[in-house]
């Protein structure tokens, strides 16, 4: 298959990448390209065109198996290996990810359509949080005390063994990275399962972590779909997991690897609220709210989906129009990444308009130069009411729903009465006022004036409600906790005899 047909994005920086390498892409097990075991592949797009990029081995258990077996042949010598010596792999990671940085920003823009520039921020949050692994020896040394005369206490956090990680379409390159750090520094092995839909960018750390020394059979990739996902959930070889997806498949994930005994731990869909007091800056709130509602084209879990204008908002909601309208499709947002992704948000569209909202911008017509990928403009609905699926469901898409309210608390019940949680914020010149709506509520990641509140490391990830099964956090020091088990080892030697334990 010819990968270089409708090309995009452009080579960045003036040089094209070994495209071919990745084109038909296998799966990464003991340190080897190897193809599922019947030889099954799915297509991937290029969202841009809608064209095939190339494929990817559609795995089953078998194949997941055989991933599990090399990475529990490899625990022994991986936990044995220092912890600083661990974390130099990291180090060398890091170097070699800025290195090949707009190869993988590249990479990524390809497989998931998104712009060149949130493609490169996605990778250097991927960065980040490699540099919180690798601060991870500082942070977890010194965890002892004289609990009593001669008796002496202290806490290590030991490795699982063979751990998971189950990843989303829309942050190819950067989800994997909020659970490797942790899980390798801490001496666990791992088998990764990208998204069918995007499946490059992790086989393209995968081939950098072998760079930087990882030793073969530590980190697994084993692509595919369901089957796949299914062949992790029931594999008692594996200790634990970590998914990021959607809320329906994370329950399905939580239960079923619950059932095999497996710790587990599944970040879900949301529907995010951004409530706006009329005080609120005027070029920042008519920026942020925007900006939070389109980049990525809406399809990120931190997405701004429905804003409470709280009174009489009109002059922020002209100013957010205003702005919308001055974004070019392709360049400031990018492409949907699949075509169910656009039938479903112009659905959602169509039926908020024939319920009585208005659309003061529709991008359902949307193309870039006639091209026949996927894609949807920017859109942003008025006079949503709360019975309204558009203002409760997850759209994931480009698309901002106003719901007005006559006050701050009614805004605040509307957020409440969400059942997901993942990220809430408020826009307003009061300090008061900020602060009486981030007591109340009711979501894991909270912004003040800022629209995409992403906890920067060593902040932890994670929403409430449905969208987190599992308890603790991703990412920063809960990912370390999530990935480990404590040991706590109490000591007394002959010399202490005399004193009692308790005493
Ligand atoms: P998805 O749930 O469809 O897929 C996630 C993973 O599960 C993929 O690897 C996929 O192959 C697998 N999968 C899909 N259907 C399955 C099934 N029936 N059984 C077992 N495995 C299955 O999610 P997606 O469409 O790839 O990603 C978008 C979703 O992810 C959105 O809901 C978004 O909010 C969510 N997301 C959440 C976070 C977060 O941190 N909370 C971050 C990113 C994305």
């Amino acid at each position: 298959m010819s990968g270089q047909e409708g090309h995009y994005p452009p080579p960045f920086d003036g040089r094209s990448y070994d495209y071919q390498a990745y084109v038909d892409s296998k799966n990464w097990i003991n340190g080897q390209w190897v193809d599922a075991q019947d030889g099954d592949t799915l297509v991937v797009e290029n969202p841009r065109h809608g064209k095939p990029l190339g494929t990817t081995p559609a795995s089953k258990a078998v194949d997941v198996d055989a991933a599990v077996a090399a990475a529990k042949a490899a625990f022994p010598g991986w936990r044995a290996t220092p912890l600083k010596e661990r974390v130099q792999v990291l180090y060398r990671m890091k170097n070699l990810m800025e290195k090949h940085l707009e190869e993988l920003t590249w990479l990524l823009s390809h497989e998931n359509g998104k712009t060149y520039a949130e493609a490169k921020a996605s990778v250097l949050k991927g960065i980040e949080c490699l540099e919180m692994g690798i601060s991870l020896p500082n942070m977890v040394a010194g965890g002892q005390l004289d609990v009593s005369r001669g008796v002496n206490c202290e806490i290590t956090y030991e490795p699982l063994g063979v751990c998971a990680g189950i990843i989303p379409f829309n942050f190819p390159t950067m989800v994997p990275l909020w659970m490797l750090p942790q899980a390798l520094v801490a001496g666990n092995t791992f088998v990764l399962k990208p998204s069918e839909q995007v499946p490059y960018g992790s086989l393209k750390l995968a081939a950098l972590f072998k760079e930087a020394g990882l030793p073969d059979g530590v980190f697994n990739v084993v692509n595919g779909a369901r089957d796949a996902v299914e062949g992790i959930c029931d594999n008692p070889d594996i200790k634990a997991v970590a998914f990021v997806g959607s809320t329906k498949v994370a329950k399905i994930v939580y239960e079923r690897s619950a059932k095999t005994g497996q710790r587990v731990l599944c970040l879900g869909g949301a529907k995010n609220h951004l409530i706006v007091i009329p005080d609120a800056d005027f070029d920042l709130t008519t920026s942020n709210v925007p900006a939070s509602a389109f980049g990525c084209a809406g399809q990120r879990c931190m997405a701004a989906s429905v804003m409470v204008a709280v009174g009489n908002a009109d002059h922020l909601i002209q100013g957010m129009v205003d702005h919308t309208n001055k974004m070019t499709l392709g360049e400031d947002m990018g492409a949907i990444t699949n075509a169910e992704g656009v039938e479903r948000i112009v659905r959602y569209i169509n039926d908020a308009e024939a319920q009585g909202a208005k659309v003061l911008v529709d991008g359902r017509q949307a193309t870039v130069d006639g091209s026949p990928g996927h894609w949807v403009g920017p859109t942003i609905i008025d006079h949503v009411t709360a019975d309204m699926p558009a203002s409760r469901e997850e759209i994931f898409g480009p698309v901002l729903s106003i719901i007005r309210v006559p006050s701050i608390d009614a805004a605040i019940e509307l957020e409440n009465n969400s059942e997901y949680g993942n990220a809430a914020a408020v826009f307003t010149s009061n300090g008061g006022t900020a602060r009486y709506v981030m007591e109340r509520v009711n979501a894991g990641m909270c912004g003040v004036n800022i629209g995409v509140p992403v906890p920067r490391e060593p902040f932890s990830f994670g929403g409430w409600n449905d969208s987190k099964f599992g308890h603790g956090d991703l990412t920063g020091f809960d990912g370390y906790r999530f990935w480990t088990r404590p040991r706590k080892v109490t000591s007394k030697w002959a010399q202490q005899i005399d004193q009692t334990w308790m005493g």
